[in-house]
């Protein structure tokens, strides 16, 4: 990291710099970074916010140490369902090596590029929801649906004692939710990409069992020889994915399955063949993909390999809900006709990894994985993970429009 010479990484306020975006830098700096975050002093924002909008901040523990917080703007008809806006608060970790600023100093370069951790992913967007309701406010609109922001823990470690227990929890519930809005990715196009599905997640692990004996030996059925046939069929049907995303050019990242090879354990000595080894995948499965037939050809794939091998899920996800993109869908109607009226380029996709919007979407709500975006490299997770405030407050206005046309959606048929 180089030594940082700008006063602005000290987070004093340039009184030219637009206050939503002073705002966004002050919440880069607070150290929400896995795998120790500081929630508490993120709580504290929000309840902040939450006095600065004269909005309700409810929090609930979902267990020790992690709080959902909740700001709710009441509709006029708050018995017809809500839109909940939903970010998570914590970061990936760094290798600040890499990093040319600090990245937790928010530092912002002469063309306006913000570098943090979390500057895409995602604070930014919890900000730009912030920001949108705050201009809606000042205009003094007001909406028939209510709207709820929730700011949630531990998404970048899978959710579990985030969203996944939220979901369960009576206080869910009570927020009647009809449609939300989560956390999408950069596009580096002019073209915002729109996520309505996410791929099921699994972690297998192949165990495999084999005669030991000495390593100067041709000892029969190792596990080495079996463990190679397990590996070839996972690796030969990934090259297959890989191409098949490769030569069919309307196919993205979401749309086939991806394989990797994550771990690989087994033996003690160089003159030992070894009685059993282990190999670990990550697999990431479209929603479209039948999984009975796809655990179908894992146990085909072990059961060639030869006797002694197994396997178990570490994790095995399998709620494949997608959300309506068709017009006839009122939600979609809202976000799409809303998007095109700013002339904003849609893709919609399915969502390549995993995030909150899945268990959003198993408690069997509508959710669109959406951040405004465009022209901006996909940096989350990288080294210099940087947003341009100038994207950042297109994305206020762009939030301002959807939160309005969403929570403006006439009563539905489901809700009379
Ligand atoms: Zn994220």
């Amino acid at each position: 990291m180089l030594p940082e010479k700008d006063p602005r990484k000290q987070g004093e306020k340039d009184p030219k710099e637009d206050p939503s975006v002073t705002l966004f830098r002050e919440y880069l700096r607070i150290k929400t970074v896995q795998p120790e975050p500081d929630y508490d002093t993120a709580v504290k924002f929000l309840e902040r916010i939450a006095s600065e909008l004269d909005l309700p901040c409810q929090k609930v523990e979902v267990c020790p140490g992690r709080v959902i917080t909740i700001l709710t703007w009441k509709g006029t008809k708050p018995q017809l369902r809500s839109i909940l806006l939903n970010s998570h608060t914590d970061v990936v970790p760094v290798f600040e090596e890499f990093w040319h600023h600090d990245p937790f100093a928010a530092f912002k370069d002469s063309e306006g590029n913000i570098f943090a951790r979390g500057a895409q992913d995602m604070k930014c967007v919890s900000i730009q929801y912030i920001e949108a309701i705050r201009r809606l406010k000042a205009e003094g609109r007001r909406f028939p649906r209510t709207i709820h922001m929730s700011f949630v823990p531990d998404e970048e470690i899978g959710g579990y004692k985030g969203m996944q227990m939220f979901v369960k929890r009576p206080e869910f519930a009570t927020l009647n939710v009809g449609f939300a809005l989560d956390e999408g990715l950069a596009n580096p196009t002019d073209t915002f990409t729109v996520f309505y599905g996410e791929k099921c997640p699994w972690w297998i692990k192949v165990k495999v069992e084999g005669n030991p004996g000495h390593g100067s030996r041709f000892i029969e059925n190792t596990a080495a020889e079996k463990m190679h046939r397990v590996i070839t069929s996972f690796l030969e049907f990934r090259e297959r994915e890989k191409q098949r995303l490769k030569s069919e050019k309307h196919l993205t990242l979401g749309d086939v399955t991806s394989l990797n090879l994550t771990m690989l354990n087994g033996g003690i000595s160089f003159n030992v063949v070894p009685s059993e080894m282990s190999a670990a995948f990550d697999i990431r499965i479209p929603p479209t993909v039948d999984l009975k037939a796809f655990e179908e050809q894992v146990t085909a794939w072990c059961r060639a390999a030869g006797e002694g091998v197994t396997y178990e899920f570490h994790q095995k996800y399998t709620d494949q809900s997608m959300t309506s993109t068709e017009e006839s869908d009122p939600w979609w109607k809202a976000f799409s006709t809303t998007c095109r009226n700013m002339n904003m380029k849609l893709k919609c996709e399915i969502f390549p990894a995993a995030t909150d919007s899945r268990y959003i979407r198993a408690a069997g709500h509508p959710a669109i994985g959406f951040s405004p975006m465009n022209r901006t490299p996909v940096l989350l997770h990288d080294h210099n993970e940087f947003l341009n405030e100038q994207v950042f407050l297109r994305g206020i206005e762009i939030y301002a429009q959807l939160i309005s046309a969403l929570a403006n959606v006439p009563q539905l048929q489901a809700e009379a």
